[in-house]
């Protein structure tokens, strides 16, 4: 196909199954059961009938897609040969995909499988380690030790993959700021590529929301969860991740294609049940209940939800400025004239000069960013551009 006059966009597919639920997660997903085996084979034909009937007319308009992007839930809680159907799916539909990443968790994969996703296209591994310590990988709830994230990582790059993020969490029960530097020394000596961070929140409906309410719940103070966070600010750039969006770290030229377009208002199509899409400036949902989204793609009935209404300017406006300020560049001020034939300064000028005043933003080079200070007060800023 020719790609010449291609529009960049992406693909999000969304994989709603876990071998077992973390603590505190609260994403779309289940666990996986004896009785799951036949629901995930409906599950991905499902997904796959959607790649097909959702993919080409925007191929036709934009060209290859230019990202791919597997999530869930654990996309590798699937069996192989199901998750290689999807990735040849999507190739099939949508081209080869300059980044593919599949989100992966450490104790579902060996040299075998990931092997097989290599070959079936898959180009980025995201593996979500959290920590490299055993006792708080049991505090959290995760299905795999430290040995089984540092071997997963090394039959990933034996199996040819030369992108690899890490996920670390930091604020987690009982976790000092000890225990997390020697977990990021551990993710620092195998050398990914990419690392984010997450802070733990609790969510409600989750086992650590029922813990916190019972008083069970040891969660660092504010002030030792800050002094993590500063740490990690702090250490990660010193050996050479730059920080390009609040909680992404990446060596250079190596940041996350896909979720960069999410925050420059790229479009992407979500596909899969639960999944989210940004298509000619309209937020698409899908379906959140699995075996809905099944039997709606069984009978070809429509997976959006209600959810699907035009925004207004105003919402388009707002969600720009505060998906842009996550980033390390922030807004770009004449992209932003150019989208939406104002000038920033018009509807945002008293705002961006109040934080200016404060030290959380900075202009610079036709940018208007957060400064490091900013970063971490992000919510407080961005709450500040909503109308
Ligand atoms: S593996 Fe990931 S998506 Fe699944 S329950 Fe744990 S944190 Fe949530």
């Amino acid at each position: 196909m020719n790609n010449a006059q291609a529009t960049q966009w992406g693909i999000y597919a969304h994989i709603p199954y876990c071998v077992k639920k973390c603590a505190y997660c609260d994403f779309i997903s289940s666990a996986v059961g004896k009785d799951t085996r036949a629901e995930m084979e409906d599950y991905a034909a499902a997904l796959r009938a959607e790649i097909l009937r959702e993919v080409p007319p925007l191929r036709a308009r934009w060209g290859d897609a230019a990202t791919v992007y597997l999530g869930g839930g654990t996309p590798t809680a699937l069996p192989a040969a199901l998750l290689t159907g999807i990735l040849e799916t999507l190739r099939t539909a949508a081209g080869t995909p300059v980044e593919c990443t599949v989100e992966a968790n450490p104790g579902t994969v060996d040299a075998a499988y990931l092997t097989q996703l290599r070959a079936a296209g898959a180009n980025r591994l995201s593996l979500g380690v959290q920590s490299f310590d055993d006792r708080l990988l049991r505090v959290i709830g995760r299905i795999h030790t430290a040995a089984e994230a540092e071997q997963a990582f090394r039959a990933a790059r034996a199996a040819g993959f030369e992108n690899i993020s890490l996920d670390l969490m930091y604020g987690l029960p009982t976790q000092t700021l000890d225990d997390l530097k020697k977990s990021v020394d551990e993710a620092l000596a195998l050398v990914p590529e990419h690392i984010s961070v997450y802070g733990l929140t609790v969510e409600e409906g989750t086992p650590f929301a029922a813990a916190e309410a019972q008083g069970k719940l040891a969660l660092p103070t504010e002030d030792a969860a800050e002094e993590m966070y500063d740490w990690l600010t702090a250490a990660l750039p010193a050996r050479g991740y730059v920080r390009y969006e609040i909680s992404n770290f990446a060596r250079q030229g190596c940041e996350s294609r896909h979720n960069l377009g999410y925050w420059r208002n790229v479009p992407y199509l979500g596909v899969g049940a639960a999944a989210h899409g940004y298509v000619d400036g309209v937020r698409l949902g899908n379906e959140p209940d699995t075996e809905k989204y099944i039997r709606a793609i069984q009978t070809g009935r429509s997976v959006r939800t209600p959810e699907d209404t035009e925004r207004t300017r105003t919402n388009a406006m707002e969600e720009y400025a505060f998906l842009a300020l996550r980033t390390r560049e922030g807004i770009d001020t004449a992209d932003f004239s150019r989208a939406f034939g104002v000038d920033i300064d018009t509807v945002y000028g008293a705002v961006i000069e109040k934080y200016i005043a404060q030290g959380l933003l900075r202009r610079a080079d036709g940018f208007v960013a957060l400064t490091n200070e900013g970063m971490k007060v992000g919510n407080e800023v961005f709450a500040a551009f909503l109308h």
